[in-house]
């Protein structure tokens, strides 16, 4: 056995291994392509192996005849196999493996039933080898294989660029594993290259089959093959939609298509005027505007961009939609919500002041009440400028049961309420009444001293007289008070309210009808003119 016969069986073993490797691994774009190439070149190199064992010319030339059922397969399923895997998706039909294959017959038919046509061989140019001269024929099938292979070539470099590393690799493995018997081949035609004296094309294609091996297992050839772009595209629940500069859509998927107004017609076509895309397009030239609202029963969009001008398509754009439409519903609903929440906080707030005042006030009188008092005076005290004094005036008006038990309780209430307003008529500037109890009021007067409490008094006391007919008539209406000045007389409100009241009773023991200022010792007494 010669070196050129082991090294043709080693390799037709090589083939064989590569075929069974690459029939295991999953279903990927190109492989039954691949793979036939492999068994085209291994029928090539068969008949190659053969034609070395051929006793005589006849046979050989029949052996040389027999291998172009391989020759046209092995090239032409090979760019098949690297088109399917780029992305041309025709290529993986069955009808182009049927092309292929009938192709690849035809050939070897025309090859064995050369001499009766001559139209692939026109003669023997060398009875050794044999060579042959070419007929039309070969150089049709020839420039028809160059193109194709050329063709695959093109299309696989010109995808590295969009690919991810590993199909890039795996890409560029298969256009190298191609151009191996390509560069024999061209080597053989053009310059008389020859290998053990023989065409070193089916040589290089062990090259080729190893090279698919290899890349089956380290470059997951058909483990991971460049699908799953493609089927994100199709499965993407998101509509997708191509548009060129001119409105003009290139490409959609599926969901796209289920949209109002685009379907697999639109592409090709240009979008209406009025379709909301179109419309949105045209108003947006930066895609500022985040949303976009299609269809009769409402939808909104989230609308992102993406400029196609990386792949070379000036002006197109690539319009990726998410429908948002239950996202906008909530965020009204929430904004509603809290508006709604916002109404019934600033209602609950004025409620609560309400509640507060109606609790700090007396309802009869109108005025505040010894609550508020006590809440509001010790403040008001601590607030003092050092050295302004604040008159306290606890006023008791004089038998008061009778008024109730002659006029009634109601006369009572209307003349609490009438002395209530003749307080608040008659206040120096940020003084202030108080219901302290039943019939007894206190009254705060900031920055008032002594004298001034005093006349401040009179005033109610004129006032009260003078309303009585009014409001009890024939009741000599008067009331007695008692007066402590802050700090004098008491350095809070407890002790200036225990000061006035000591007053008040002893204006009461005087007589009624008269105010006392808190003194001491000796204390004064003023009492109403
Ligand atoms: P004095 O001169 O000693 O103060 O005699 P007085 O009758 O005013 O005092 P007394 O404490 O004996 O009576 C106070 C009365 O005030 C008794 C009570 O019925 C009445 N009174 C208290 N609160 C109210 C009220 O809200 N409405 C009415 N109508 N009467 C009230
Ligand atoms: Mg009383
Ligand atoms: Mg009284």
């Amino acid at each position: 056995m010669t070196t050129a016969t082991f090294l043709l069986a080693v390799m037709l073993a090589l083939g064989l291994i590569a075929c069974a490797a690459a029939f295991r691994s999953p279903r990927a774009p190109g492989k039954p392509a691949f793979i036939l190439a492999v068994v085209s070149a291994l029928w090539w190199t068969a008949m190659v192996l053969l034609r070395f064992g051929a006793p005589d010319l006849q046979a050989k030339v029949f052996y040389s005849e027999l291998a172009w059922f391989g020759i046209m397969g092995a090239p032409l399923f090979w760019s098949a196999g690297i088109l399917s895997y780029a992305g041309y998706r025709k290529m993986a039909t069955p009808q182009a493996t049927l092309a292929i294959a009938a192709l690849a017959i035809f050939t070897g038919i025309a090859a064995v039933t050369n001499e009766h046509h001559h139209a692939l061989y026109t003669g023997i140019t060398n009875i050794a080898r044999p060579s042959f001269a070419h007929g039309w024929l070969f150089h049709i099938v020839m420039t028809l294989t160059y193109i194709v292979m050329i063709w695959a070539c093109i299309t696989a470099i010109s995808r590295l660029q969009l690919s991810q590393s590993i199909h890039r690799r795996q890409l560029s493995g298969l256009v190298a594993a191609m151009l191996m018997p390509w560069i024999a081949n061209f080597a053989f035609v053009f310059f008389e290259f020859r290998l053990f004296n023989d065409d070193p094309t089916p040589f290089a294609f062990s090259l080729t089959s190893l090279a698919m091996l290899m890349m089956q297992e380290h470059g997951k050839l058909f483990i991971a093959p460049p699908i799953a772009r493609d089927v994100i595209f199709n499965v993407l629940p998101d509509p997708v939609i191509v548009v060129d500069g001119d409105s003009r859509v290139l490409e959609l998927n599926p969901a796209a298509g289920k949209l109002p107004g685009l379907g697999e017609g639109t592409v090709g076509t240009i979008l209406a005027k009025d379709h909301p895309l179109r419309t949105w397009l045209d108003r947006n030239p930066q895609f500022g505007q985040p949303l976009l609202t299609v269809g009769e029963i409402e939808t909104t969009y989230e609308v992102s961009v993406q400029r196609l001008e990386k792949w070379g398509r000036d002006g197109s754009v690539m319009v990726v939609l998410r429908d948002v439409t239950a996202r906008e519903a909530a965020q009204q609903q929430l904004a509603a919500a809290s508006r709604d929440l916002v109404v019934r906080l600033n209602e609950n707030l004025a409620l609560q002041n309400k509640l507060a005042e109606e609790a700090s006030r007396d309802h009869l009188t109108g005025l505040y009440n010894r609550r508020h008092a006590s809440k509001i005076i010790p403040e008001l005290l601590e607030t003092n400028a050092p050295g302004r004094a604040i008159a306290f005036a606890l006023i008791d008006l004089d038998h008061f049961k009778q008024v109730n038990d002659q006029f009634g309780h109601d006369i009572g209430d209307r003349v609490l309420a009438g002395f209530a307003q003749i307080l608040r008529d008659n206040m120096p500037s940020g003084g202030c009444a108080f219901r302290f109890g039943g019939e007894e009021f206190l009254v705060a007067m900031p920055g008032v001293e002594e004298t001034e409490a005093l006349i401040y008094a009179a005033r109610w006391r004129a006032r009260l007289a003078n309303d009585a007919p009014a409001l009890a008539p024939g009741f000599r209406l008067t009331f007695s008070a008692g007066i402590a000045i802050f700090p004098h007389h008491g350095q809070s409100l407890s002790d200036c309210t225990k000061s006035a009241d000591v007053a008040l009773y002893d204006a009461k023991v005087m007589g009624r009808n008269c105010d006392v200022v808190w003194r001491e010792k000796n204390q004064q007494f003023h009492i109403a003119s």
